[in-house]
């Protein structure tokens, strides 16, 4: 009797191991068409048009590179536990092999009557969840989870993020950022990886750091346990599907993450990576003028020779989204590299030798023969470190209620894109 409760406990325990590896695994479990070191992406349209709703002119993906079953995934553009995808069974064998016992016990929270967080109620004095949204922590209360990165660590760094993408009609600006020899980091939404494979095949060819910004981009602490697994999930195994690799990094759309959303990311690998610089671009012409974000990017550029980062960098936060964002990028990305040491990508200012889950070693891809990803886009600027004048923290200027307003745009883009597909 001893002998065979001990035989089913160790058969537990070994089933219980065996489980646990494969959470940690997941994805090995994701397929792909595309080799990563070897990528040849299409020629597609594109149009240099301001108009948004001349944006995107849809295209058909390669059957050779890039095949997409729509049932067999969340419904575009809608959290990602749609379309049956929280019963299928790979998500089910997830979903189970995480041990929610340890997850904390954080409420779920909710968004008021204008489409905002609402905060009533939560203690930002003690900020017991780290939640960004409330107080901008982004040291976790709890351990066992992933601290977020929110600045490069070099002085006189400007860290180049671009969110929201990928889209069909970005080649212009990749073209842009190519000439320049800069890297970003590129936080593609699932579901305009789907939508757009070959924006993200492009961005890994170019050597840009590519990460996640979840499925469907809501704020991810109004979201269930199982919609957060979901959009993280999903989004994975999507830039897997266009790209090869499987991102180890991911941005909170709105910077909306909490101690409960962190240890989810954290049961997938995921870090978040924050911001400590908005240009609130994305506004620009929509809820505030060009000016206002002319005036962002102008102060920001003078932080680069001013001492405000004589001891270390910035991350900023600006968008793909569309021609707007996309202009004033390359209107102040030539001012942005005279007065910074640098402008890299998280990966790059990180160290981060292996910014995918995959073989694929930065360094390489940094250093490697393709003439578009020669050198670590490190461009020198004026000399700023005779100042040592040295404000302590960059200003923060964060907004989270902000992009909802776009995202009608995006959505009514998708739905164009979902008829044409169905
Ligand atoms: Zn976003």
């Amino acid at each position: 009797m001893q002998i065979r409760t001990f035989a089913l406990s160790a058969a537990i325990a070994q089933v219980a191991t065996l489980v646990a590896a494969d959470a940690s695994a997941y994805w090995k479990s994701f397929t792909s068409q595309v080799d990563p070191k070897n990528i040849t992406v299409p020629s597609i349209e594109q149009t240099a048009s301001i108009d948004p709703a001349q944006e995107c002119v849809y295209y058909n993906p390669e059957t050779s590179l890039f095949t997409f079953k729509a049932s067999e995934w969340p419904s575009i553009w809608e959290v990602a536990t749609t379309n049956g995808m929280n019963e299928t069974t790979e998500f089910l064998n997830l979903y189970n092999s995480i041990d929610w016992t340890k997850a904390p016990n954080i409420t779920v929270r909710t968004l008021d009557g204008d489409g905002n967080l609402d905060t009533t109620g939560y203690d930002s004095t003690k900020d017991p969840d780290c939640w960004w949204s409330a107080t901008t922590c982004t040291t976790p209360k709890i351990s066992d989870v992933n601290e977020d990165i929110s600045r490069c660590p070099e002085p006189e760094t400007w860290g180049l993020t671009y969110d929201d993408g990928p889209n069909c009609s970005h080649n212009a600006f990749y073209d842009y950022l190519q000439e320049k020899k800069l890297k970003a980091s590129m936080f593609y939404i699932g579901s305009n990886v789907v939508d757009w494979p070959y924006g993200a095949m492009r961005g890994v060819l170019d050597g840009h750091h590519i990460a996640s910004h979840t499925w469907s981009h809501p704020q991810m602490t109004t979201k269930t346990n199982q919609e957060v697994l979901a959009e993280f999930y999903y989004t994975q195994k999507a830039i897997k599907l266009a790209t090869g690799l499987t991102p180890r990094y991911w941005r909170p759309p709105y910077g909306d993450v909490d101690d409960r959303v962190r240890w989810i990311a954290s049961q997938l690998g995921l870090t978040a990576v924050i911001w400590n610089l908005d240009t609130d671009d994305w506004s620009a012409g929509v809820t505030t003028t060009v000016e206002a974000v002319e005036q962002s990017y102008a102060d920001f550029i003078t932080m680069g020779t001013n001492g405000t980062f004589a001891n270390s960098g910035n991350i900023v936060l600006t968008h793909e989204i569309n021609n707007e964002t996309m202009s004033l990028a390359v209107e102040n990305l030539p001012k942005i590299i005279s007065a910074y040491k640098q402008v890299i990508d998280v990966a790059t200012c990180y160290n981060i030798s292996y910014p995918y889950f995959e073989d694929f070693e930065w360094t390489n891809v940094l250093n490697g023969t393709k003439s578009n990803a020669s050198g670590s886009a490190t461009i020198s600027g004026s000399d700023a470190s005779a100042s040592n004048v040295a404000t302590p923290a960059a200003k923060v200027n964060a907004s989270t209620s902000g992009a909802m307003s776009l995202i009608p745009n995006l959505v009514m883009a998708s739905v164009f894109i979902a008829a044409l597909l169905l």
